[in-house]
């Protein structure tokens, strides 16, 4: 176990090192970038060793793997918990209840039914940038309407906006989506971006990520756990 932990305190300050390098390069401060540690596959062990060295933002992709999860983690003083996988409305109420940030919003009908839990939530939107046959998010087209919708929710507090480009080894492809992302915030006035991962944090910090999503870097590779 210990040296489970002692890996890990060195992958999570290899990380720190290039965000900070990508902050540097960028003229940003370093605190301008939360690190969001990303644990799905992982046993909760991996949560518990995250916030003993430290960290205290966590995303987790499904909502039935963070329920079994939750017992030991949300006990956990200051740490904070986001859903960054895709939501199905019949999950909504369990995960408006085990989740303190959910990024995947993407159609005013599950909005209405996490703003009805009658509990605060953060809230981000995913948005669908490429025409990737695959996947959830909201079409650009369809982003004013949905933040209007989850701007008149009065349990939800809409932050920003979250998107992940098609997979690529070479981070530079991602570079256009980030920039669209950025664009699409802006003109919403919405500050946090939720973009980059292990392999494209920097161009990601280059493009104005608020928030970096970070599992492999840190925890290793998922293949075997899945
Ligand atoms: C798994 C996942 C990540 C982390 O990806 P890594 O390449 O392991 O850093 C980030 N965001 C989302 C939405 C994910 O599903």
């Amino acid at each position: 176990m210990e040296s489970v932990q002692q890996g890990l305190a060195e992958n999570i300050a290899a990380v720190e090192q290039r965000i900070a390098a990508a902050c540097a390069r960028a003229g940003r401060p370093r605190q301008s970038v939360t690190l969001l540690a990303v644990t799905k596959v992982f046993p909760v062990s991996a949560i518990l060793d995250a916030y003993a060295c430290g960290l205290r933002q966590f995303g987790e992709n499904y909502v039935q793997e963070f329920e079994s999860k939750a017992p030991q983690a949300r006990p956990l003083p200051g740490a904070r918990f986001h859903l960054i996988g895709h939501l199905q409305s019949n999950k909504s109420s369990k995960a408006g209840e085990l989740f303190d940030v959910i990024q995947t919003v993407d159609s005013p009908k599950l909005a209405r039914r996490l703003d009805s839990l009658g509990r605060p939530i953060e809230i981000m939107i995913e948005v669908k940038l490429s025409h990737e046959d695959a996947k959830h998010g909201c079409d650009p087209q369809d982003l004013p309407a949905l933040v209007e919708a989850i701007r008149s929710c009065p349990n939800l507090n809409l932050t920003g906006l979250m998107t992940m480009p098609p997979w690529s080894d070479d981070p530079e492809p991602s570079r256009p989506y980030f920039r669209r992302l950025r664009q699409l915030a802006e003109a919403h006035r919405l500050p946090q971006l939720s973009m980059g991962m292990s392999h494209d944090l920097e161009v990601a910090i280059e493009e104005g990520s608020t928030l970096v999503r970070i599992g492999t870097a840190l925890f290793g590779s998922r293949k075997g756990l899945l």
